[in-house]
């Protein structure tokens, strides 16, 4: 999952960034608000963690222009801010979430998991397809009850196929999803990590759950295509 942080603070910037990277998200980040419209206009993200009082455009007026143009992107507030009228501000701007600081980093974990799987269909840390379950808050993996120890980048394309199970996925979606904008790799990279999973996950089972879809990308789903 590819998350945006736009933070003004530097050292707080890091703070998140950091733990959120340790947490095994993708992450891109930013110190104004025109910077966050232009990393908006160019990725796709899964989630924002956005600053409230910013340079150049605020958090209110960010959001303000996502949902007019009907982007659905997750959104967590963060504000020193915590008179209960700024918070309804937010939330009715179509915010997701709001964090005050200064706030616990497990909780901003925690809100970040609740705010993303909004969007699947199950309430829950456990993603799962057939007898393939995956734990997004613990990162354990497992096939028929057997541990499947995963790379952080095998891992968060797993996790991701999950999330879009049934789906096709393109190189250049999973390539977008997994990687930020520093990152610099061959153009079949996604394709060698998809090679390691089918490895891990599908060897030695007769059902198989990555498919290969010619000229289009890749699927995971439990029947042949
Ligand atoms: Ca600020």
């Amino acid at each position: 999952m590819r998350l945006l942080v736009v933070e003004d603070e530097k050292d707080m910037n890091r703070l998140i960034v950091k733990t959120l990277q340790q947490a095994g998200y993708t992450v891109d980040s930013c110190l104004d608000g025109l910077e966050a419209m232009d990393y908006l206009d160019s990725a796709d993200y899964d989630g924002l963690i956005l600053d409230v009082m910013l340079p150049g455009k605020n958090g209110h007026e960010i959001i303000t222009s996502l949902r007019q143009k009907k982007n659905a992107l997750p959104v967590l507030f963060l504000s020193a801010r915590d008179s209960v009228a700024d918070r309804i501000e937010g939330l009715d701007l179509g915010a997701d979430d709001y964090l005050v600081k200064p706030f616990d980093f497990d909780e901003l974990l925690a809100r970040i998991r609740a705010m993303t799987r909004k969007y699947t269909p199950v309430k829950s840390t456990l993603l799962s397809l057939g007898d393939l379950s995956l734990d997004t808050k613990t990162h354990a993996v497992t096939r028929a009850g057997k541990e499947i120890r995963l790379s952080a980048k095998e891992y968060s394309i797993l996790e991701y196929m999950l999330r879009n199970q049934g789906v096709v996925l393109s190189r250049e979606r999973l390539e977008n999803s997994m990687w930020n904008f520093d990152y610099s790799g061959g153009s079949n990279v996604v394709d060698v990590y998809i090679s390691y999973l089918r490895k891990k996950v599908d060897e030695g089972f007769d059902k198989k759950l990555i498919h290969t879809v010619r000229g289009a990308g890749w699927v995971l789903k439990e029947e042949t295509p």
